[in-house]
């Protein structure tokens, strides 16, 4: 196998240390952490279904499902046994996108129960969660917490504060972050573990993944093949 002995980063709660010289083949795949669009570009990417809303749910690629909290109301009581058809599916990486979303009506409550019971799931079938959340960190943290050391929870969409992003590592989330984070001058990326970090198109259908990492390696000042080598390990630590 043709490739190259790369530095690799492992985070510790209060410094970085270094696993130096692992090995990195040329082939490694850009991975996309969560998108709603198929992507022919040869990356890995993780097709975002959304339980009750997407008409069509193919399992032919790799794929995320969850109920999405503005979809909450398009659910009835019988989600979780849908949900845990799709679960047992080989090609199902990931739980979600679940969480909580203080921009809509659904009552928090509701929304904190439906998502705890993904949270259940997860640990039930030992899947990672992507997490979507809009204005209830708090809230989410404190669900949370019970699980946190059971299962991988990825806030998926990053795009908030770089104070929010070291607290909720610190909490032990890791983030995927959003591609406009790349261009934030108030934001110190390089500031954050690497071993935390994925990167996403998300509903974005013009942008492409590649382009994504480019940006980010410039912004992190990382060449583009210890970035990909990274992002690959951080998948492998928390999928497989
Ligand atoms: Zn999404």
């Amino acid at each position: 196998m043709e490739g190259k002995y790369i530095t690799f980063y492992l985070y510790t709660k209060n410094n970085y240390s270094f696993i130096k010289f692992g090995f990195y083949p040329y082939n490694m795949r850009f991975i996309n952490l969560h998108t709603h669009h198929i992507s022919l570009d040869n990356s890995l990417f993780i097709l975002n279904y959304r339980l009750g809303y997407d008409k069509v749910i193919d399992t032919i690629h790799s794929f995320s499902i969850g109920v999405h909290p503005w979809d909450i109301e398009l659910n009835n009581d019988l989600f979780v046994s849908e949900l845990e058809h799709f679960l047992t599916q080989s090609n199902c990486l990931a739980i979600g996108e679940c969480g909580l979303d203080k921009l809509i009506t659904i009552p928090l409550d509701i929304q904190k129960k439906v998502f705890e019971q993904h949270l259940q799931l997860a640990v039930k079938y030992h899947k990672p969660v992507i997490i979507h959340c809009v204005k209830a960190f708090d809230e989410l943290i404190e669900i949370c917490k019970p699980y946190v050391k059971q299962i991988p929870l990825i806030i998926h969409g990053f795009n908030k504060s770089e104070t929010l992003a070291k607290q909720l590592i610190d909490k032990g989330f890791s983030l995927s972050l959003h591609h406009k984070l790349s261009s934030k001058t108030d934001f110190n990326i390089q500031s954050l573990p690497l071993d935390k970090l994925f990167f996403e198109t998300d509903d974005n259908a013009q942008l492409l993944i590649k382009d994504v990492y480019q940006d980010f390696s410039f912004k992190l000042n990382i060449e583009l093949d210890a970035l990909k080598a990274q992002i690959n390990r951080n998948f492998e630590t928390l999928f497989l």
